[in-house]
């Protein structure tokens, strides 16, 4: 049997056929009169005796009234249109007949008690049998003598084909049914509300479909050959056919695009309505920065500088995301953009995910800047540091002093974690907030922009620069990051030899760890990175806790191996990290905590443990560790199923040093939720029929939103609409 797939849908489904509810069915016009006295706000309660039982059930839901109820929309269409004659009935497919109820009655199995209802069901064709399980109620609804439609999976039984557990309806002279003989939804459910309950409130709800005030601009519509409103909404639940359905799914989904573009260019017309501080372009000293470094920029990365650079010198704040795989030098280009800013005398701040991360940048950043004479701070929950360069090391200092060296403006670039958002943190003058691994913080960027723009005196914002080596695809980086200007790095410095990447089979790991041994004694580090802490945490999965005794005890007992997860003590972890730069540590077990940003060019072996259980873009980050210096690298992964998708999608893996690749690879495998950036938007769970990949609509409904607003910027002249994103909008603030 042919079905449409809505393949964005929760698919919660109750077995109806357990919880059938007699109820008679009525024509969807014949409901008409009685629905004339409700509207789109009416609760379910309203709908009559079923209604009233099943509102609880809606509820959770979240359905409570009439236009909650048409906005929830089918997963499914089942195409029963047409009637099969019991004759023509073969094996193994979903087929619906017509026939009339010889017999029925209600049995006990033999083996398990279970009860049994029996029927033979007959037409002019033939007849054929009939079994249910578990519904003894059946023979109270269902007579010998009655017209039925019955609809479900035809097996092979011991008379012949039967039926098991059907679905059905009663055939009412004059009307035609509700369940069967047109394309039948099949809705997202909870336990004990069935499709049939679903399918019968929605019949009588759907008059008031043509309540629905149609919030999309006409011109909108007529440009984009959309179906209106009430329409669409009718024929997502019964359409009449495929084409029409698929009308109707466009129009929805164009709908649901549509907001989220109209949001995202709202934020970015309000952030071009602010102000922020301009910061001339230092022409002299950005030269002499880039000839101090000790290698030349890639053409990349001075675009994306370029891009940057102009943007800070406007009067509307920046608001930019830089794009670029691990270790594309994105480092270096951030540096630039806070030169400039601290050589027009303002400050920068710099958001960094981990604590370690934020000493490196913080470290880095003293480094590239070190022939400027600027004061960068380093502020963490327990360490605060501020370097004046030239001098070469960093002096600490009190939490207070530091915070009020920030803010008297003696400090021009603060690298910390969340500890430079908090409260107590104040501002003289801030120009620039960059914030690394963007996709690490469940903040989205706004609030930390308000946050620090509300830590200083003035009126002006920030410029804002987010970076992130997650590469998403572009589709969804129109949508997720649908606000923000897009630079991105695309190819890595010259001299970086791909990463050799293998799947190791489980009798070869005795070679792999012959190779870490290889590498070591020419001086290199190495990573072994688990998926868990404590073996307690899932039985059978490498946990690292237990694979560094392990490793310790009897692989390399002359090594010296070091112990890393996010449940240490942060002094402690510190410590670790800074032996393994030091090359003090030679092999470093280590959960995920060290995906993000850590620099130590000297590792040249990762191998992953339960590889399955990462996907490929995390993959990717964890790679990203090691080829970071000119000599070859190599990432061995274990797997602790052998499934032959397990296996496609790593060796897809392997093949492939491209974030972006990996990224579209990933989304098809496992769907863009998964991807970073993706659930923070909070857009994934507002999505009812679109999704985040649909891009030609995508690209639609960003246009139509564009040229919206170029005519309207307020949406003055679409009042309906401008109500309708408000709503929208404050929906998202509240998620
Ligand atoms: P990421 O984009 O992952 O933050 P980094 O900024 O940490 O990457 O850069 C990775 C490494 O590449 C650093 O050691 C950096 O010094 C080096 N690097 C950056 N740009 C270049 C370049 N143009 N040529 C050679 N090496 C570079
Ligand atoms: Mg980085």
């Amino acid at each position: 049997m042919p079905f449409f797939e809505n393949s964005n849908s929760n698919k919660h489904i109750s077995h109806d056929t357990k919880f059938l509810f007699p109820v008679s069915m009525c024509d969807i016009l014949s409901i008409t009169r009685q629905t004339t006295h409700m509207n789109c706000s009416s609760p379910l309660t309203a709908f009559g005796i079923v209604g009233r039982r099943c509102a609880p059930l809606f509820k959770k839901l979240g359905i409570a009234t009439a236009c909650d109820l048409l906005y929830h929309f089918p997963y499914r269409w089942d195409d029963l249109r047409t009637i099969t004659p019991i004759a023509d009935l073969g094996p193994d497919r979903i087929r619906a007949v017509k026939g009339t109820v010889q017999f029925i009655e209600n049995k006990r199995s033999k083996w398990k008690r279970m009860a049994l209802t029996h029927a033979v069901v007959s037409d002019e064709s033939g007849s054929i049998s009939v079994l249910w399980f578990n519904q003894p109620f059946l023979t109270k609804n269902l007579k010998q003598g009655d017209n039925v439609y019955l609809w479900g999976k035809i097996e092979y039984g011991d008379t012949g084909f039967q039926m098991t557990n059907p679905e059905y309806e009663k055939v009412m002279p004059n009307r035609a049914p509700t369940h069967v003989q047109r394309i039948v939804p099949r809705y997202p459910s909870t336990a004990k509300l069935s499709q049939k309950q679903i399918r019968f409130l929605m019949a009588k709800a759907l008059p008031l479909a043509s309540q629905i005030k149609d919030f999309l601009p006409a011109p909108t519509i007529r440009a984009h050959n959309l179906l209106p409103l009430p329409a669409a909404i009718r024929t997502i639940h019964f359409p009449p056919s495929p084409e029409k359905l698929a009308r109707a799914q466009e129009r929805l989904k164009f709908d649901e695009l549509f907001l989220i573009q109209l949001h995202a260019l709202r934020m970015k017309q309000a952030l071009a309505h602010s102000r922020a501080i301009p910061l001339p372009f230092p022409k002299r000293e950005m030269q002499a920065f880039v000839k101090s470094l000790p290698f030349s920029l890639t053409p990349a990365q001075k675009k994306a500088a370029w891009e940057i650079l102009k943007d800070l010198q406007k009067q509307t704040p920046m608001n930019r995301l830089l794009e670029g795989d691990v270790g594309s030098g994105k480092t270096v280009v951030a540096a630039m953009a806070l030169l400039q800013t601290a050589l027009s005398k303002k400050q920068a701040a710099y958001l960094a995910p981990t604590e370690i991360l934020a000493r490196q940048i913080f470290t880095t950043l003293c480094a590239l800047l070190s022939s400027f004479p600027l004061r960068i701070a380093l502020l963490t929950r327990t360490e605060n540091a501020l370097q004046e360069l030239p001098s070469k090391s960093p002096c600490s200092l009190s939490k207070r002093s530091l915070l009020s060296r920030i803010r008297n403006g003696d400090a021009d670039i603060v690298v910390g974690t969340h500890a430079i958002i908090q409260k107590s943190v104040r501002f003289s003058a801030p120009a620039l907030a960059v914030v690394d691994e963007q996709h690490r913080f469940g903040v989205r960027q706004r609030s930390f922009l308000a946050r620090l723009s509300a830590a200083s005196e003035s009126e002006q914002i920030p410029h804002f620069l987010s970076m992130s080596a997650t590469p998403i695809p572009r589709s969804l980086a129109l949508t997720v990051y649908g606000d923000l200007d897009l630079s991105v790095i695309g190819t890595l410095p010259p001299g970086r030899k791909p990463v050799h990447t293998k799947i190791i089979p489980p009798d070869k790991r005795h070679e792999a760890y012959q190779r870490i041994l290889k590498e070591i004694s020419k001086g290199r580090q190495a990573y072994v990175i688990c998926p868990l802490i404590d073996p307690s945490d899932r039985l059978g999965v490498k946990s690292a806790t237990e694979e560094y005794r392990r490793l310790q005890k009897d692989i390399f007992p002359t090594c010296s191996i070091g112990l890393l997860h996010g449940r240490m003590a942060h002094a402690k972890k510190e410590e670790v990290m800074q032996a393994f730069l030091d090359n003090k540590i030679n092999i470093l077990v280590s959960t995920t905590v060290v995906e993000v940003g850590v620099d130590v060019p000297n590792a040249t072996l990762m191998l992953i443990e339960g590889a399955e259980r990462f996907g490929l873009a995390q993959l990717h980050q964890l790679r990203g560790r090691v080829g970071r210096s000119s000599h070859q690298s190599y990432c061995f992964l274990f797997s602790e199923t052998s499934g032959k998708e397990t296996l496609a999608r790593l060796s897809a893996f392997a093949k492939t040093q491209n974030g972006f690749e990996l990224a579209e690879k990933d989304m098809e495998i496992r769907g863009p939720g998964d991807i970073y950036g993706v659930k923070q938007s909070g857009y994934i769970d507002r999505l009812r029929i679109a999704k985040l990949t649909d891009y030609p609509v995508i690209q639609k409904a960003r246009n139509a939103a564009h040229t919206l607003l170029k005519d309207d910027p307020t949406l003055k002249k679409h009042p309906l609409l401008q109500e309708k994103i408000k709503q929208w909008e404050q929906e998202i603030h509240l998620e």
